[in-house]
């Protein structure tokens, strides 16, 4: 079952590897938060037809099986369903990523000046080894929401030379001690905070020039005073491209993969499908890394709110029944990264059980951790069911656990709909470096969940 496919695959559909890793990279470079891809989703979606269900439902309009709508929560998570042929009430087909990736966030009252040099606290968002995001070039993404009710929106590190941002560390020569500690120690959660400038206001009267200087900067450029702070969501990311990697260019190197590499193939997937048999629905939700909790997270009752919606317009019954009985009837694929099989780190994994490159989409059966504690464990009768599928259409996978019992282990957000009631099972790309600010994935596994997105809706 395991056998490295890149040779194995036809020419044609190599080109089609290539093509999709390249649209994938320029979208990894451009969309880095969840409000950025779900701007990017919603264009997506128009330009291939879909209406935002909210305009059909204040004008009652009425949903008919091979329409194609899209729904919008808060700017931060977007639905996308294409309705069957069949009743909704009889089941859909659902693909489920998530948008948000682990990053730094601004702290509500950021801004410091120590020693003639100006700061912005941060809190980090997420799991990650915080050694990493020192020494690194980093970009702001975000908005500030103003109290006339206007957001301003920030995105500075990325295009031509932007200026960019960066958190220092000790050289070696005096870092001794820090150099004693344990890695999880080495950089404290306190200690990362942003560099943003150095020039001092030109005025002896008051204290903190530096600081005074960036707030008339960011006046002068944005409008927004420093209590403006207290209402942002300002997020620190990598300022840097994704790239494809090695001398035979066969990985993309990029921030975020986790899970915009899933985010961005089911799109691709929903977006090619047209009147399926059930209704396919693509979810594309915030706050996984941090539990999925909050109004924008999968645990929030938007979906529900949003399949009431589809009944309602499809004119079937909304009654609490149905819509229960519905969920049960369906399926899903939790579309998120597997932590892939990396050889320098091998004592991590258990080969016969680890997901490689080049192998395909690969599938989790169960998640969690310490005997399965905390794990959707998909029915052994629908992981049969996707076998044939992926079988029949070719689709190269594998399966596996993430890393070696008592010491792996993870969720996603499929043990939320399957405690709805629905057949789900993780499905998704392979990576190396997962949650650093470059994360490593395969253009060929990259190809291999899109294509097993695709055949899930049809
Ligand atoms: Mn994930
Ligand atoms: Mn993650």
């Amino acid at each position: 079952m395991r056998e490295n496919s890149w040779l194995s695959y036809t020419e044609e559909d190599d080109k089609n590897v290539e093509v999709l890793a390249q649209e994938y990279k320029e979208f990894l470079s451009k969309c880095k938060t969840e409000r950025e891809c779900t701007q990017y989703f919603i264009k997506e979606a128009e330009s291939h037809g879909y209406q935002d269900l909210n305009k059909l439902i204040a004008q009652g309009n009425r949903l008919k099986a091979g329409d194609k709508v899209y729904f919008i929560n808060r700017d931060k998570n977007i639905f996308l369903a294409v309705i069957g042929a069949n009743p909704i009430a009889d089941g859909f087909s659902v693909v489920g990523a998530h948008i948000d990736s682990p990053r730094l966030d601004l702290k509500p009252n950021p801004l410091y000046e120590d020693t003639s040099l100006a700061y912005l606290k941060t809190h980090y968002y997420g799991g990650i080894k915080k050694y990493q995001w020192v020494t690194i070039p980093l970009a702001i993404h975000g908005v500030i929401a103003l109290k006339d009710g206007t957001n301003v929106e920030v995105r500075i590190g990325e295009e031509g030379d932007d200026t960019t941002f960066v958190i220092t560390d000790l050289l070696p020569h005096m870092a001794r001690k820090q150099m004693e500690k344990k890695l999880s120690e080495g950089i404290e959660g306190e200690d990362l905070n942003l560099l943003i400038g150095s020039i001092p206001f030109d005025d002896d009267k008051v204290n903190e020039k530096v600081k005074l200087n960036i707030m008339k900067i960011l006046n002068e450029k944005y409008g927004i005073i420093e209590k403006d702070f207290i209402s942002a969501e300002l997020e620190i990311v990598p300022a840097f491209k994704a790239n494809s990697i090695g001398f035979d260019r066969s990985m993309v190197g990029g921030y975020g993969q986790d899970d915009r590499v899933c985010a961005y193939t089911s799109l691709q997937a929903i977006l090619e499908t047209e009147k399926p048999e059930k209704t396919a629905i693509c979810l594309l939700v915030d706050k996984e890394e941090i539990g999925s909790i909050g109004n924008t997270g999968m645990e929030s009752r938007m979906f529900e709110t949003f399949l009431g919606e589809l009944l309602r317009l499809h004119k079937e019954d909304t009654d609490i029944n149905v819509m229960n009985r519905c969920l049960a009837l369906s399926r899903m694929l939790s579309a998120d990264v597997d932590g892939a099989y990396d050889p320098i780190y091998a004592s991590a994994s258990e080969k016969r059980n680890a997901s490689f490159f080049g192998m395909g989409v690969g599938l989790n059966k169960y998640t969690g951790a310490r005997g399965k504690s905390g794990a959707n464990d998909a029915n052994a009768e629908y992981v049969a069911s996707l076998r044939k599928l992926f079988d029949d259409n070719k689709v190269r996978f594998q399966i596996s656990e993430l890393g070696k019992v008592d010491e792996g282990g993870g969720g996603t957000i499929a043990y939320i709909l399957a405690n709805k009631g629905l057949n789900v099972i993780d499905c998704g790309t392979p990576v190396l470096s997962m949650h650093s600010p470059y994360e490593v994935s395969s253009k060929f596994d990259v190809y291999m969940s899109y294509k097993a997105y695709k055949v899930f809706f049809e």
